[in-house]
């Protein structure tokens, strides 16, 4: 039999904090603070599995229920020593929310419940002050009549301006008893006029009729939208606490607040909060008054001339103090508490986890386990590494206003101001004058890449989370919006328009990588701070991880950066984005154009040694930790030049006229080159460019093997591998020029041959390819756009209706599909470890960045995760929370 109602008060209850999906999270702590003897006002939860069969019925239908809850306000009267509906010493109750989830202020409240024309009499008597009983009634009309009848907070509001201003009165403290009985008589009669009924005088309509708008408000738009917002299923409803009143506003000794038990913005170990005197909780909402703080330091700090709780109150204080102690050490987390003190005697309200920042998140954590009051895993698990972006990156100010003018999607994280460019070119011109620039794009392609690296962030209307803008942003650490489809670059005007507005080149904007939005002028910022605490965690992750971390990195600058992040390696070298900087590129395209294989080799004789000193750097940077270098991947129109002029200048270069210059260009036209002539196919037509590459890694590992003293270990990685003879095919010729430069510089260099996987193929023929691969390095980039058959371009378009229309829950280029996707990596891990026990797995496609992703690699047994250099400590914290909580594989 289902229990419908759980009792709470005077030092006992039926639940406990671990009920939180039966009770909801303010029920269910009501429950725990009640069983720690803590000072609460004795209630009863109704559990949230009510709040389904209410909205299906439309009303209370079940007897069980009402005769439960009936049996709870019978318990509370009795607790109280009052009478619900009595005239003498009324029982009046609230009747609050309480999802499972914390959705603060999304749904519904009801106070002083139980107060009608006879009542309202006694409790007066009662609390000697018939001023406060007037008031609570009229509170009471006003907020049944907004949330029950649905008559609208405005309707009360105008009429108690009326009345103010009748009587002369600026504030509602100011109003008398007489006056404020006025103001209810009023309240009465609209109710009656709108609703065509009387307002309801009897309790218990009133209670079942709060009760229901209470469930009801849990279909809200606004509680809806948020639910959508943070993930909470619709399904789990919310329960309803219906309680004894107790009164902050029972004159100058009574007041209501809301207390942290740590700062919550900065982690500091002290109490912090506000309170207001003579006041009901939704007058601190409301905000018409100035709080107070709770605590003289904080007083201080604040400047505020008006007294703190701990002054004007102290043994309320010193109580709630040491509360604040017991519900901390209980919980082992830092508290958010609502407290009413009422005619001096302190009451709980309500105790959750409290919302903070990721600093002061870092603090607590830290603080807490050098406390002793949790463990170091615990401390690392605490962490959401995703916030971490906020100490890694610059921020908007969370309290700027903000002139948005479209979004896309939020593809590198960070915050940057600048002028609008809308060329590569303008870019790099600006940056040499010492400007700030915001490239702004339809999208990017690796032509950009010196445009990019000038700017301070980037904007393109089109792309999804992997084009080309969010890979190379994200690599660079810059923040980039992609895909924002509600903004247009008019390239003829030299305009960017959106949210009514145009914007010329020269104008100033920010983007907000992390959420997402262009926005207009400047926006004040926060700069990243990486405090003590910040190592300290990752010092204790890195101790509980299994998985390595390496890192995605092209350039020095990467690899640099993200060794001081702490990469152990470099999971994917994308040697193509060493081929656009400066001189290279015109090389690059004269291989690309050569009309046969003399004309590649010359040209890749001049591109050799500059492959060369790019991977010294890199193996002297890595200094001995593993570096994957991937040959050759993309379709070679890319390095192609496409606008007329460029094509007049390339041509005049190579001795050619722009006519034939455009005829081989056309020649290269591929319809769908992203599943063209790229990958090991390249390495198959043109194994001259296989042999330069390989040449360049072996000589690169002699010369840094010598200048450095640590050993050089390769791994050379193969792209785009569907079949394993395409694998053996350019592992040959990999092996062959290993032979010749490992023999002749007489040192003993060990190396690996790997391949991606990144095709459906390879992963269900992954025992075939691993007799010819030393490991395996999911490319989840591609496996997911080949899997899905959804281009990785164009997907940022339809997939945000997908999201929208509930057809996908995350977008897949983001987190792993662990349905479809993932089976194919478990698939291929499973098979390729068959056939070679020994065999490295690892991720670089984006996903390799992704704190859930992350843990399906844990789940799967990878050996690392590759990701780009600023995302290295969200995936070093990622991978040390999957590896505390997947449970071990024997
Ligand atoms: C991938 O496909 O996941 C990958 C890492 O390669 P790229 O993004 O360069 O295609
Ligand atoms: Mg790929």
């Amino acid at each position: 039999m289902t229990k419908w109602v759980y009792g709470f008060g005077g030092g006992a209850a039926e639940g406990r904090a671990l009920d939180i999906e039966i009770l909801g999270g303010k029920g269910a702590n009501l429950a725990e603070m009640c069983t720690l003897g803590l000072p609460v006002p004795p209630g009863l939860t109704i559990v949230a599995q009510a709040c389904g069969e209410f909205l299906k019925a439309g009303r209370c239908l079940n007897d069980a229920l009402k005769a439960e809850v009936m049996a709870g306000i019978a318990r509370i009267e009795a607790l109280t020593e009052r009478r619900f509906g009595s005239n003498d010493r009324p029982l009046l109750l609230s009747i609050r929310s309480g999802a499972r989830a914390s959705m603060p202020g999304m749904m519904d409240t009801v106070l002083n419940l139980g107060l009608n024309d006879e009542t309202v009499m006694g409790l007066a008597q009662d609390a000697g002050d018939e001023r406060f009983a007037w008031d609570s009634y009229r509170r009471f009309i006003q907020m049944y009549g907004d949330v029950v009848m649905g008559l609208g907070h405005d309707l009360f509001e105008e009429i108690l301006e009326d009345e103010k201003a009748r009587f002369g009165r600026e504030q509602e403290p100011e109003m008398t008893a007489a006056e404020w009985r006025s103001v209810v008589a009023r309240y009465k009669d609209v109710i009656e006029e709108e609703t065509g009924a009387p307002f309801p005088q009897a309790p218990d309509i009133q209670l079942w009729g709060a009760i229901g708008a209470v469930f009801s408000s849990w279909l809200n738009p606004r509680a809806a939208t948020y639910r959508m917002l943070h993930t909470i299923s619709e399904a789990w409803g919310t329960a309803v606490n219906v309680q004894a009143m107790v009164f902050g506003n029972l004159g100058n000794s009574s007041a209501t607040g809301v207390a942290f038990t740590r700062n919550p913005s900065t982690g500091e170990n002290r109490l912090f909060g506000e309170f207001l005197v003579n006041a009901q909780g939704e007058d601190v909402v409301a905000g018409i008054r100035t709080p107070q703080n709770i605590t003289e330091a904080q007083r201080i700090a604040s400047g505020s001339e008006k007294p703190s709780l701990e002054k004007l109150m102290p043994e309320a204080f010193a109580e709630l103090s040491a509360i604040c102690h017991r519900l901390e050490a209980h919980y082992r987390d830092m508290q958010d508490i609502e407290f009413t003190i009422e005619r001096g005697r302190l009451w709980m309200l309500q105790t959750r986890t409290g919302k903070r920042t990721a600093k002061a998140a870092l603090k607590i954590a830290v603080d807490m386990a050098q406390e002793r009051l949790i463990s170091r895993d615990d401390a690392v698990a605490r962490i959401d590494p995703a916030s971490l972006d906020q100490v890694l990156h610059t921020t908007i100010d969370p309290q700027a206003r903000r002139t948005v003018i479209g979004s896309g999607l939020p593809a590198s994280p960070g915050a940057a101001t600048g002028e609008i460019v809308f060329s590569s070119e303008d870019a790099v011109r600006a940056q040499k004058e010492g400007r700030d620039v915001i490239l702004v794009r339809v999208e990017t392609s690796p032509e950009d890449i010196h445009g990019m690296s000038a700017a301070v962030g980037i904007l393109t209307t089109r792309g999804g989370m992997t084009s080309h803008a969010a890979v190379v942003a994200r690599g660079m650490g810059l923040p980039c919006v992609t895909g924002a489809g509600n903004l247009r670059v008019d390239l003829r005007n030299g305009l960017l328009i959106g949210g009514g507005l145009s914007l010329k080149a020269g104008e100033i904007i920010t983007i907000d990588g992390s959420s997402g939005q262009a926005i207009k002028g400047a926006v004040p910022m926060l700069k990243p701070e990486l405090s003590g605490d910040f190592a300290q965690i990752m010092e204790w992750a890195d101790a509980a991880r299994r998985m390595r971390v390496r890192t995605n990195a092209d350039t020095p600058a990467d690899a640099r950066t993200a060794r001081a992040f702490g990469a152990e390696g470099i999971g994917l070298c994308r040697t193509e984005h060493m081929f656009f900087e400066g001189e290279r590129i015109n090389v690059m395209r004269e291989m690309i154009l050569a009309s046969d294989e003399a004309g590649r080799r010359a040209a890749l004789g001049k591109l050799l040694p500059m492959q060369r000193s790019d991977f010294v750097e890199l193996f002297s940077i890595m200094h001995g930790l593993p570096v994957t270098i991937r040959l050759l991947d993309p379709p070679l129109h890319e390095f192609l030049p496409k606008a007329e002029d460029e094509i007049a200048e390339v041509a005049a270069a190579m001795g050619l006229s722009p006519r034939e210059l455009s005829e081989r260009i056309d020649a290269l036209h591929e319809f769908n080159p992203m599943l063209g002539h790229r990958g090991c196919r390249l390495a198959i037509s043109y194994p001259e460019i296989c042999e330069m590459q390989a040449r360049a890694i072996f000589e690169a590992a002699v010369e840094a093997a010598r200048q450095t003293g640590a050993a050089v270990v390769p791994e050379i990685m193969v792209p785009l591998v569907g079949l394993k003879a395409e694998l053996d095919y350019v592992k040959a010729c990999i092996d062959a020029v290993a032979r010749e430069i490992i023999g002749a510089a007489g040192l003993s260099i060990d190396y690996l041959v790997g391949t991606m996987i990144e095709l459906p193929r390879a992963a269900l023929r992954a025992h075939v390819i691993a007799e010819s691969a030393d490991f395996f390095s999911f490319g989840t980039n591609d496996l997911t756009q080949t899997t899905f058959g959804i281009s990785r371009d164009d997907a940022a378009q339809f997939l945000e209706t997908y999201l929208r229309k509930g057809i996908i829950e995350k977008d897949p280029f983001v987190q792993i599909d662990y349905d479809g996707v993932g089976e194919l990596i478990q698939i291929a891990a499973e098979r390729g470890r068959r056939t070679k026990n020994a065999l490295k797995l690892g991720i670089c496609g984006e996903h390799g960045g992704d704190p859930t992703s992350i843990r399906f690699c844990e789940e799967r047994g990878l050996d690392y995760v590759s990701c780009s250099p600023f995302r290295v400590p969200i995936a070093r914290l990622a991978a040390a929370q999957a590896a505390i909580t997947v449970p071990k594989v024997a």
